[in-house]
């Protein structure tokens, strides 16, 4: 069964959430921790989580992705960012376990022009920390990048580098983003394409590391290095793009979660609508 999603909120509750992702046609969806800037939690009673395990089992809703705030840095050279994005993720971390949250993506971080090697050094610093203060079930996924600015993780080398460190943990894992591997470069718009992009993720991380992808399209073109996300099918990658990746065995397979702009959250229900009509579209 593929397993289609969307970013929504959880501003409304847990049970709430459910409530919209059945609503959407989704059974997978991810939320922000918490708001952009990083601020506040909205604390969440155990009945609130209780009923919202039960709503969840009965709208066949799996997984459940949180996803950090842009805001963290754990690449960051100033101690003060650093420890700031530390303090989100541990408390982030211990919270999607506390709701059940089976996945939590994470942008590895901008090295602030200190190079990749530095920035590497310093996310796996951190992760070792943090992982040494939550125990919890959540799999914390590191997400690949467009190549913007100081951003580390575009090349798959560099998440290799990250898990090396850390002692290849099963604690750790991949979230493809389409617009993101597209934008770095990878040409999605053929299976073969595809194929090249994951046997490259193989070779740095494992396959089997790879456990979701942000489903975009990007108003990027191909090698653009820069992050700005496209209705489906309406971006460089296009229908074609779009067609290749929702018929390919491997990323079918995923939980896909849709990120693209739309006005509403309700609006998702369409962008899933054409995933799945995508999905049964026929590549040549
Ligand atoms: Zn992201």
């Amino acid at each position: 069964m593929m397993r289609v999603g969307a970013h929504l909120t959880i501003a409304k509750g847990l049970p709430e959430a459910a409530r919209l992702a059945r609503r959407v046609g989704a059974n997978t969806f991810q939320y922000f921790t918490r708001n952009p800037r990083g601020g506040a939690v909205r604390s969440m009673s155990d009945g609130e989580i209780a009923a919202w395990s039960l709503l969840r089992r009965e709208y066949d809703i799996f997984p459940v992705v949180g996803h950090l705030p842009y805001t963290v840095n754990l690449a960051a050279p100033a101690d003060a960012t650093w420890g700031f994005a530390k303090r989100v993720l541990r408390e982030d971390l211990e919270r999607a376990g506390a709701y059940g949250a089976e996945f939590l993506v994470v942008h590895p971080g901008s090295h602030g022009g200190e190079g990749v090697e530095r920035g590497v050094a310093r996310i796996a610093a951190a992760l070792e920390e943090v992982f040494e203060a939550v125990e919890g079930p959540t799999m914390l996924l590191l997400e690949t990048m467009a190549g913007q600015g100081s951003e580390v993780g575009f090349e798959p080398r560099h998440l290799d580098g990250i898990i090396e460190r850390l002692g290849r943990t099963e604690r750790i894992g991949v979230c493809l983003d389409s617009c993101h591997l597209f934008a770095a470069g990878f040409d999605l718009r053929t299976h073969e394409g595809i194929d090249a992009m994951l046997a490259e993720m193989d070779r740095a991380v494992g396959l089997e590391r790879v456990r979701a992808m942000h489903l975009n399209d990007s108003k990027v073109p191909l090698g653009g290095r820069r992050d700005r996300h496209e209705l489906l099918g309406q971006g460089h990658l296009g229908e074609e793009g779009m067609a290749a990746l929702l018929t390919h065995p491997f990323i079918r397979k995923l939980p896909l979660l849709i990120e693209t702009p739309v006005k509403e959250y309700t609006d998702y229900a369409g962008e899933i609508r054409l995933a799945r009509a995508f999905a049964g579209a026929a590549v040549a």
